[in-house]
This record gives structure tokens, C-alpha cells and sequence, in this order.
């Protein structure tokens, strides 16, 4: 290599950091000697480096947004076996995936007894969500509660609410387990509310709708949660019978 070849690349790396270019800056050489090989043109040599580019800050930003959405698990529709939920519609499901109700600012409501599958289909759906550029977060509403609850303590409820209100995708996975309190509940009516035709919900909950004043203590509250969630929703409804009970029993079943 000659000296002024030396100085030239020293400056271009230079130049490639002070532009924030980090996958050029690593592939350019080796992109160089391949289209020098190949005789392939400047332009076509130039696409070469912005496309790695973009698929590396692709892979970089798709990674953090999962990282940002906290998910407990990762779940996929294809380790989901529709066979053992014969009430839903798969080809619902599997539209769903492609995020267009994301678009639409609507709300997937996932009804059904405990371990028939709805924390699973909200994360294959959060998950593929997240691969689609979405910004996404997973709560269970107890902790979802909780924090409200500490932030506003803290006098940090409206920093809370500023960063819920920017996600396109807010997962309330297990409404229904625990009762909320009247603090509790009038802080998760106040997302569910924001959230309203702005930020796409999923919810899962094993409670029907006709008892969720169970959890929320207050009628006309419960009325306006409703309204507003299952305007303009999918109700997906799992099974009556719990997955794990199939699953012990099948089990049983094909023990000697
Ligand atoms: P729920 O949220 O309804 O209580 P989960 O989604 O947590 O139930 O399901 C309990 C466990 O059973 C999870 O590990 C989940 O992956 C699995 N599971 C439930 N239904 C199915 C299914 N139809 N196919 C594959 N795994 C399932
Ligand atoms: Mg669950």
C-alpha cells in the first residue's frame, strides 16, 4: 500500500465515523476488493455498502425495540397448535400477524380460562409486531399498576404516561387475576383512555366482560374501559378447557 493510499484510508474512516456510517466503515475495504475483482462499477459498489448499512441499522433498531418491550417470553404461531383451540379462528389469527389493525388503531381482546393460550397469541402478535417497526410494550396489569402508582408518587406519572402514549402497541397481559384498587383502577382507565383510538391494546383476560367490575370496582368505569376497548376490536375467544389440564391428561392418558 502506498503512503497516500494509507492517508486516504485513514481519512475515509475518519469521515465514516463523524457520519455515523459503522457498517461501511468495517465492509468498505472488503466490499472494494470484491468489486474491484468482479469489475463491477462505483455505483453498483456504493449500493453494495448503503444496503449492508441499512440492514445492519435494520437489525440493530428491530433488536432494541424488542429489548424495549420487555417481553416475559418468546412465543411464535408456529410453536401454537390450533388443533387443541378449535374456537379460534385461524385465519383471523394469522391475518393479524400482518399488523394492518396496528394501522387501524384497533384492539385485539384474547377472552378465555387460564392456560388456553392468550398470553402466547399476545406475544406472537406483540413479537411480530415489533418486527414491523412497531413500538411495543408488554405489561402484566398488576405491574402495570404498580408503576403507575409508584410514578405518580414519584411525580413522574405524566414522564410515564408521555412514554406509554408514544408506543403504537400496548400488550395488558392477565386483566382479571387481581382486583385493582379505586387508585388502581382510576390509573389504568386513565391509559386504557389515552390509548383510545391512538395506541393499539391487546388485552388478555379470564374474566368475561359481564364481571369486570370485579376488577375494576365501579360500574360506570368498567362501562367506559369497555366502550372504549372493544370499539373497533377483535375478540378472540381460546378455549373453555385450560390447555395445561388437556396437556396433564393427554399426558396421564398415555402413561402405561
Ligand atoms: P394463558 O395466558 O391463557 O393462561 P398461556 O399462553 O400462558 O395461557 O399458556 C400456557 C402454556 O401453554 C404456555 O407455555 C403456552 O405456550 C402453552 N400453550 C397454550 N396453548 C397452546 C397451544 N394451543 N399450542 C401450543 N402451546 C400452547
Ligand atoms: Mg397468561
Amino acid at each position: 500500500m502506498t503512503k497516500t493510499e494509507t492517508k486516504s484510508t485513514v481519512l475515509l474512516k475518519h469521515h465514516l465515523k463523524a457520519l455515523r456510517l459503522p457498517t461501511v466503515l468495517v465492509e468498505c475495504e472488503k466490499v472494494a476488493g470484491r468489486c474491484a475483482a468482479e469489475n463491477a462499477d462505483h455505483l453498483s459498489f456504493l449500493l453494495q455498502l448503503c444496503e449492508l448499512e441499512l440492514i445492519e441499522r435494520e437489525r440493530k433498531a428491530a433488536e432494541r425495540r424488542l429489548k424495549a418491550a420487555r417481553f416475559p417470553a418468546t412465543k411464535t404461531l408456529d410453536g401454537f397448535d390450533f388443533t387443541a383451540r378449535p374456537s379460534l379462528n385461524k385465519p383471523l389469527v394469522l391475518d393479524l400477524t400482518r399488523g394492518d389493525y396496528l394501522g387501524r388503531r384497533e384492539n385485539i381482546l384474547l377472552v378465555g380460562p387460564s392456560g388456553t393460550g392468550k398470553t402466547h397469541l399476545a406475544l406472537a402478535l406483540a413479537i411480530a409486531a415489533c418486527g414491523q417497526g412497531r413500538r411495543v410494550r408488554f405489561w402484566r396489569v398488576t405491574e402495570l399498576i404498580t408503576t403507575l402508582r409508584e410514578a405518580e408518587e414519584d411525580r413522574q406519572l405524566g414522564r410515564l404516561r408521555g412514554q406509554l402514549a408514544k408506543l403504537d402497541l400496548l400488550v395488558l397481559d392477565e386483566f382479571g387475576y387481581v382486583p385493582a384498587s379505586k387508585a388502581g383502577a382510576e390509573l389504568l382507565f386513565d391509559v386504557i383512555a389515552t390509548a383510545y383510538e391512538r395506541t393499539s391494546v391487546i388485552l388478555t383476560t379470564n374474566l368475561p366482560f359481564e364481571n369486570w367490575t370485579e376488577v375494576l370496582g365501579n360500574e360506570r368505569l368498567t362501562g367506559a374501559a369497555l366502550d372504549r376497548l372493544t370499539h373497533r376490536s377483535q375478540v378472540l375467544e381460546t378455549s373453555r378447557e385450560s390447555y395445561r389440564l388437556q396437556d396433564a391428561k393427554r399426558r396421564r392418558r398415555s402413561q402405561p
